[in-house]
């Protein structure tokens, strides 16, 4: 890991999620962006209750929390935060970077964003607030088009990370078929879906 520069300022990644379940291509765009922005940690956050899923149920916060901390677990750059969980209620990624900036006050925070999801920032809760908190970082993702949508200069790069045509809602159909997610998702999380029958059941 980069040794801190003198002012003791830090790099870190912001990777928010629902993670159901965490795959390998969060932790692949993840894992680039922190060589290619020289980053020294990435968190992972994974969502309380999201505003944008309200129309389908999503898996228990702690079991979410706990398969991103499984597979995050062995990289000593990863780590997870609890504070989209503990906060309650819907999540925004204003709250998470305000949170997070006001406990990092004095390390820069890179927002780390797949195509879709950057498409759609613009709509998210207080956007002319977000890009004042944290560099966003827009990265590939099969199927969808990676395209700076208008965010103010300079606050965003989009980068090309190894494309992996996975999704967490195709793995959650995967599962309910009977059909193997091993290898789309890290093996500790693939025995943790088992071990509490996830998505068994799912649409
Ligand atoms: P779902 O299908 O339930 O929406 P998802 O696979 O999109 O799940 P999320 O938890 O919604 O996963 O995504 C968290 C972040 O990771 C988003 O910014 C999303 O764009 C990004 N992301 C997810 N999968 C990939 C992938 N295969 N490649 C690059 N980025 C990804
Ligand atoms: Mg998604």
């Amino acid at each position: 890991m980069r040794e801190p520069i003198a002012d003791g300022k830090r790099r870190l990644g912001v990777m928010g999620g629902t993670f159901d379940p965490i795959h390998h291509g969060h932790l692949v765009a993840a894992s680039e962006v922190a060589a290619r922005f020289d980053l020294d940690e990435v968190i992972f956050v994974p969502t309380g209750q999201p505003w944008q899923k309200g129309h389908r149920s999503v898996s228990p916060a702690e079991d979410r929390y706990l398969m991103t901390v499984i597979a995050t677990a062995s990289n000593p750059q990863f780590s997870v935060s609890r504070i989209d969980i503990d906060r309650g209620g819907k999540t925004y990624t204003i709250d998470t970077l305000r949170e997070l900036r006001a406990t990092y006050a004095n390390d820069d925070l890179f927002f780390i964003t797949g195509a879709d999801a950057l498409a759609q920032i613009l709509g998210w809760r207080d956007a002319g607030e977000l890009f004042s908190l944290a560099h966003f970082i827009g990265v590939t993702r099969p199927g969808h088009t990676l395209t700076d949508p208008g965010l103010p200069q300079g606050g965003v790069s989009l980068i090309e990370v190894p494309a992996l045509a996975i999704s967490s809602t195709d793995c959650r159909a995967r599962v309910a078929r009977g059909d193997p997610v091993w290898y789309l998702v890290p093996d500790g999380v693939v025995r943790y879906i088992n071990k509490r029958a996830l998505y068994r059941d799912a649409p």
